[in-house]
């Protein structure tokens, strides 16, 4: 069995869903679970809805459900103009899913509060009305598809809006309910993103979450592979959004593609790769715009040359400086601080220390008051914000001759905040001006892929 995952932008009409359909037909041998998106850019207007609802503007939330709901009427009908009972199913379906969620956000618009209980109810409503067109869809192709729901499988935590999935229970649900929903069928499908605690109440993964559902289902079942189809071929050098003249990497190790996640590449969610390393599983990244093309597999370290595979970023960071005299010459200073950051649950990506102050770094979305407040009891705390970071990533990096010289030699003009080198030999992070990240993310990928006396 291999798990084939496809994103909003391969799902994102009647043309990318058909090609989608035939890029899983191809795959019917392998027995495929198929696990999908909502539509492009549907995410965003549930997003929409929910805060719009919770400020009670009934008229902006009517118009943006008005909006949800003809979007995949229509698409249904794109999809299925000739097959009229398929069409009528999944029209049927997406009336009941936009019937039942008009209400739920009219009883929020009432209420004029949003839990984030609340919350994961309507923004996981997009992969319930994309898998359930598709589904209809494949049938209507002749693909016999059964539909799974993934909140009887991916089971998490109570953190409703980015659920820590329970291994175990996972692993103990998912086989079974994929067996059965095959039963007579050619391929199943079900919804990315989409979790939901042992009692089921509603969670999601977080965004980006639909490529950790694929992963975390791959590992269930003991998958021979996991497919992540996108919108780019493979995982490339940078991201081709910011970055000139990016190159597919064919083969990466699974640290190399955590960190770059990680550290900021958007092709993965940064949690992807630990189910697929503890069974051994390949991830291929491709293109459902060019199916053909080779695209990226991930693979155990073994396998992979050492060397520099990428550069990424994180654009929008927070710098937070600690400075007290009490941490000259003690113990136990370090642990007071992170204990603070645990308890708040803030993570922390780089740190670096000096003789009385400690520097580390936050993704700007993480609330960071509670720390900052609580810090400041016992140490002087500013915090730099417009900050961006900046990764250097691939294999034994910090065994190649020159590497600092190389990353640093194009930024002379650029001033950099902190420098730190991890002990996983994987990657080099440092501290730009957010104004400044752009320019030297290019410079960096020119110097080190596009110059080819630094390879
Ligand atoms: P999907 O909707 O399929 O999940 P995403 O938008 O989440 O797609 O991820 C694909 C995007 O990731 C690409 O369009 C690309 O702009 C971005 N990206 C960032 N860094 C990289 C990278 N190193 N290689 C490839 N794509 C990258
Ligand atoms: N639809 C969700 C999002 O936009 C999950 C995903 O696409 O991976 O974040
Ligand atoms: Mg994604």
């Amino acid at each position: 069995m291999i798990v084939m995952k496809f994103g909003g932008t391969s799902v994102a009409d009647c043309q990318a869903i058909t090609r989608t359909i035939s890029i899983i037909r191809g795959k019917l041998p392998q027995k495929p679970v198929v696990v999908v998106s909502a539509l492009s850019k549907v995410t965003d207007l549930l997003y929409r809805i929910a805060d719009q609802a919770a400020v009670r503007n009934r008229m902006e939330t009517s118009e943006l459900l008005d909006q949800l709901r003809s979007r995949h009427i229509g698409l249904a009908h794109d999809l299925m103009s000739d097959s009229p009972s398929f069409c009528h199913q999944a029209c049927a379906k997406v009336n009941d899913i936009c019937d039942n969620l008009g209400s739920f956000v009219g009883a929020v618009c009432s209420l004029g509060e949003l839990s984030d209980r609340s919350k994961a109810i309507i923004i996981s409503t997009g992969e319930y009305l994309s898998s359930n067109i598709i589904c209809c869809a494949m049938n209507a192709r002749g693909i016999r598809t059964g539909f799974m729901d993934a909140r009887r499988m991916i089971i998490t935590d109570r953190d409703f809006l980015k659920g820590e999935p329970d291994s175990d229970a996972i692993k103990a649900k998912v086989p079974g309910i994929v067996s059965a929903a095959y039963e007579g069928n050619d391929a199943v499908i079900t919804q990315g993103f989409v979790s939901a605690t042992a009692e089921g109440e509603p969670t999601v993964l977080g965004r980006g979450g639909s490529d950790y559902s694929a992963s975390l289902i791959g590992m269930a079942i003991d998958a021979s592979a996991i497919e992540i189809w996108t919108d780019v071929d493979g995982v490339r050098t940078a991201d081709p959004r910011k970055v000139e003249n990016t190159k597919c990497i064919e083969r990466i190790s699974f640290e190399e593609a955590a960190e770059m996640a990680h550290f900021g590449a958007k092709v993965l969610h940064p949690l992807t790769i630990e189910p697929a390393v503890n069974k051994n599983i390949p991830i291929y990244v491709l293109n459902s715009m060019n199916p053909e093309g080779k695209g990226t597999v991930i693979l155990q370290s073994n396998m992979i040359d050492d060397g520099v595979k990428s550069v990424s970023f994180k654009e929008n960071i927070l710098v937070i400086n600690i400075f007290s005299t009490k941490m000259i010459n003690t113990s136990g200073f370090l642990k007071k601080v992170f204990e603070i950051f645990s308890v708040n649950k803030v993570s922390v990506d780089l740190i670096s220390t000096s003789e009385a102050n400690i520097s580390v770094t936050v993704d700007s979305s993480q609330k960071i008051d509670r720390v900052v407040e609580e810090l400041s009891g016992f140490a002087d705390v500013y915090v730099d914000r417009n900050k961006s970071q900046i990764s250097v990533i691939g294999k034994n990096i910090t065994n190649l001759k020159g590497l600092l010289q190389k990353t640093f030699a194009p930024l002379s003009d650029c001033k950099i905040y902190m420098i730190s080198q991890g002990a996983s030999y994987v990657n080099l992070s440092f501290v730009v001006d957010r104004d400044n990240m752009t320019d030297a993310v290019r410079q960096i990928h020119k110097y080190l892929f596009e110059n080819e006396s630094c390879n």
